[in-house]
């Protein structure tokens, strides 16, 4: 099921004494194409949940229409919209089993949709095995570890086979290690029943990972859409630079002047096609290669290693934070005891920002 956004706004009432409203969903347009998962992305209070909300029918939007398929469902209570929702924290019901707890949305069916006792213990071992919880349907939630109750939390949401499945944050109570299983799992998942799912993280790294295409989100504001590598290769703006990427993008202060690119004093690229101004120069870990007479020129804090590669840390005057990390391949030798690295640049990992608006600037290296 195709679910479309169209100018979608939410605001609410503030309760400060300048009493400005919250706008924590602005102007969202967006068609979210059938049978794909999207990642909804962003930092905490950007408007992600809201934006849940609304596509699911709890809030209610102050503009702007939500259509699944051609059909337009603002107004449809939440109950009729055939909406799966997973939250944070698992919310089963701690007094029932697991096999009471999925079935639980079946036995509020009324009218025609309603089923036989027999339907409903077959779509609730459908949903448990398609989560792989089918051998402990016995259990009450307090006799699961967090990865497995929020497996029947998502079967919970499955059993009604929803259009639309919705996650808002699922993993963030569970362990690393749970998380990359059941990120993973829920991928697999939604490969299986084809289902349009949107997946709300904080986390970039997640998102990226399990996405068909990613939407990145600042202040109720959409920033950018696309698929993950496109979106981490050329970031709009120097929010979305530093949002995607773990260790993240490396921000120095520097110019452009006369077809040269500098950061601080260092002359690092050739460049043309952006016209002289301060810039920032966005630089990713990856794009550093270690060369002795490399134009830009840190003072070395620490390498360390991480097998197949090296992490050195480092500074720079012009750097925007305390620490520039680069990612090196480990079979390039550090002098670890030296003061000062040295490094060339991959111009296609080198960003250049405006100043004031902060959005990209297009150049290519000479
Ligand atoms: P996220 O899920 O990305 O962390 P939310 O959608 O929960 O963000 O919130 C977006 C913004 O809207 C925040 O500034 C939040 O404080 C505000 N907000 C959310 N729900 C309400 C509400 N019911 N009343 C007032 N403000 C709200
Ligand atoms: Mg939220």
């Amino acid at each position: 099921m195709k679910v479309v956004l169209q100018n979608l706004t939410k605001k609410f009432p503030n309760r400060n004494k300048k009493g400005d409203d919250v706008i924590a969903v602005n102007d969202f347009t967006f068609e979210i194409p059938d049978g794909k998962l999207i990642g909804l992305l962003g930092p905490s209070g950007c408007g992600k949940s809201t934006t849940l909300n609304l596509i699911c029918g709890l809030e209610k939007p102050t503009s702007g229409r939500i259509f699944f398929g051609e059909d337009d469902v603002t107004n449809l209570p939440p109950e009729n919209r055939g909406v799966g929702l997973v939250f944070q924290n698992y919310a089963l019901y701690p007094h029932l089993t697991v096999r009471q707890n999925i079935l639980f949305p079946l036995q509020n069916l009324k009218g025609a949709a309603k089923l036989s006792k027999a339907e409903m213990l077959r779509k609730a071992d459908e949903a448990a095995k398609l989560v792989q919880i089918d051998g402990l349907m016995d259990r009450k939630p307090s006799e699961m570890s967090g990865g497995q109750q929020q497996r029947v939390a998502i079967a919970r949401a499955l059993v009604k086979m929803p259009k639309v499945l919705l996650l808002d944050e699922p993993l963030s109570n569970l362990d690393a290690r749970l998380r990359l299983q059941t990120r993973e799992e829920i991928r697999r998942i939604q490969r299986d029943t084809g289902i349009t799912t949107i997946f709300v993280t904080h986390d970039q790294e997640e998102a990226m990972s399990i996405s068909d295409m990613i939407v990145v989100m600042k202040d109720g504001i959409v920033q950018q859409i696309g698929k993950p590598q496109d979106v981490y290769d050329n970031p709009i703006n120097l929010f979305v630079a530093k949002f995607l990427g773990t260790p993240p993008i490396n921000v120095f202060e520097g110019r452009v002047s006369g077809g040269r690119l500098y950061v601080g004093d260092d002359e690092v690229l050739r460049v043309s096609g952006a016209e002289d101004q301060p810039v920032y120069v966005g630089i990713r870990p990856e794009g550093f290669i270690p060369q002795e007479a490399g134009p830009l020129c840190c003072l070395l804090s620490g390498v360390e290693v991480m097998g197949r590669d090296t992490s050195v840390v480092s500074s720079h005057p012009a750097a925007v934070s305390v620490n520039v990390r680069s990612i090196i391949a480990a079979d390039y030798p550090i002098n670890r005891e030296a003061e000062t690295v040295r490094f060339a640049l991959k111009p296609y990992k080198v960003y250049l920002f405006r100043k004031d608006t902060e959005e990209r600037i297009p150049f290519e290296a000479v």
